[in-house]
């Protein structure tokens, strides 16, 4: 087995993304993902429009909406008074969030990555990663050692790249938990994002476009139930009909589960040839549905930067480290002040089992200036754009049929 250029750990929507960025210019890149499976797991559910413009540009927005729903408002509810927040983002060519389960978006971008002779190897755990560019590795058959020029950890919140390099994440727990389902309702709204804020708590309710809501609640008089005590149609529905001060006619759950977010930044980004990117990186409260969105476009913005240095150990004297390492700091300025506006929901409690004050909480500048997680240093085309049109090992571009 030859050594690939860069080894991707985790084939989780930033490992995949960044896979293909690698790929379509050249670059010989192999992931290694510890399931044995495709996922169908749904954590994320919101794309928003700057990532679609960025997939877009990679002719896989069309695709993606074609699985998903386009919500074009948010409706929250407080008591009797109802508002209407619209999404529709006058400046894109995609006015709405797209609705759309995490596990379609992976198993889009998994195909694209096949497409591009990106190798998956599912089924290998990684055990260990060296600044060097080593990797230890259990399975599939045994354990190995292999190597690249570059590693990247897109290895999720609790990274076992992160950890190997002795990288910190610095931030905090939150002190309670907020209740999630996926839920039929006898009168679901499939184009709106119902949201209804009480004195109890909140509660958001995506649609998925098939009958199904994903119900996410933060409701004070259950914040503090243990994680591990079950949850059913019961304590969902009463939570529910209490913190939107009607029944929602609860009609059928097919998943439920108690959570604890958390917001926490790597304290490095990059170690030698080893890099951090998405939840490895950064993680922090669902509410916003930033977190894949964030993840993709950390690995849009890696992927032609690393592309560099990859082709340069080909051409000695090349390459200069300069765009790679301004990585580090670019993608912590963008995930900063995601991550600060996600956290602001739902409020910290500080106190014993929590952190001492807002400082200790949040790892990040309270003067950070404020953007939502789209800011990122890739070239974009500017209309009328130029599509990218991929083949394999090369990209071909071509003007953007009106
Ligand atoms: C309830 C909930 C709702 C959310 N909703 C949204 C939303 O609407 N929009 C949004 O943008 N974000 C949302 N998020 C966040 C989003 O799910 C994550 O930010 C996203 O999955 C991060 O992608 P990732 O590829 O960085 O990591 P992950 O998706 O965690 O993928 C990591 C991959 O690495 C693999 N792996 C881990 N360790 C190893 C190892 N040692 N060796 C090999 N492989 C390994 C894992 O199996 C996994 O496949 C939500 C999160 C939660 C919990």
């Amino acid at each position: 087995m030859t050594d690939p250029d860069v080894i991707v750990v985790g084939a989780g929507p930033t490992g995949l993304m960044l896979a293909t960025e690698l790929a379509m210019r050249g670059i010989t890149c192999r992931v290694l993902e510890q399931r044995a499976h495709e996922s169908n797991l749904t954590r994320a559910f919101g794309v928003h429009a700057r990532t679609l413009e960025l997939l877009d540009m990679r002719d896989l927005a069309g695709p993606l909406l074609d699985q998903g729903i386009k919500v074009e408002e948010i409706r929250p509810t407080f008591g009797p008074t109802s508002i209407r927040l619209s999404m529709r983002h006058p400046e894109s060519r995609y006015p709405f969030v797209l609705i759309v389960p995490q596990a379609r978006t992976e198993a889009l971008l998994a195909e694209h990555a096949r497409d591009l002779g990106v190798e998956i190897v599912r089924g290998a755990t990684v055990t260990g990663v060296r600044q060097d560019g080593s990797v230890t590795i259990e399975g599939p058959g045994g354990r190995r050692t292999e190597r690249a020029q570059f590693v990247i950890g897109c290895d999720g919140a609790h990274s076992q790249v992160r950890q190997s390099l002795g990288v910190g994440f610095s931030g905090a727990t939150y002190s309670t938990n907020i209740l999630l389902a996926d839920l039929r309702l006898a009168d679901p709204d499939e184009r709106a994002v119902r949201t209804f804020v009480g004195r109890d708590g909140v509660v958001l309710m995506p649609p998925f476009g098939d009958g199904w809501v994903r119900a996410v609640v933060w409701d004070r008089r259950r914040e503090n139930v243990p994680l591990d005590e079950p949850l059913g149609i019961e304590e969902v529905g009463e939570s529910l009909s209490r913190l939107a001060g009607r029944d929602l006619g609860v009609r059928e759950m097919r998943w439920s589960t108690r959570f604890r977010s958390e917001r926490r930044q790597a304290d490095a980004y990059r170690k030698g040839r080893v890099f951090l990117a998405g939840d490895a990186a950064h993680i922090h409260s669902p509410l916003g549905a930033l977190g894949m969105n964030t993840g993709l476009q950390d690995a849009m913005n890696l992927g032609w930067k690393l592309a560099a240095p990859c082709r340069a150990t080909r051409r000695p004297g090349y390459w200069t480290p300069t765009k790679a390492s301004a990585t580090r700091s670019e993608h912590r300025r963008c995930a900063s002040p995601t991550c600060s506006s996600a956290s602001a929901w739902p409020p910290p409690r500080y106190g014993p089992s929590g952190p001492s004050s807002p400082e200790e909480c949040s790892p990040y500048p309270r003067s950070t200036p404020r953007c939502v997680g789209a800011s990122l240093a890739c070239p974009l085309p500017t209309r009328p754009a130029t599509r990218t049109t991929l083949t394999r090992g090369r990209a071909a571009a071509s003007p953007t049929p009106a």
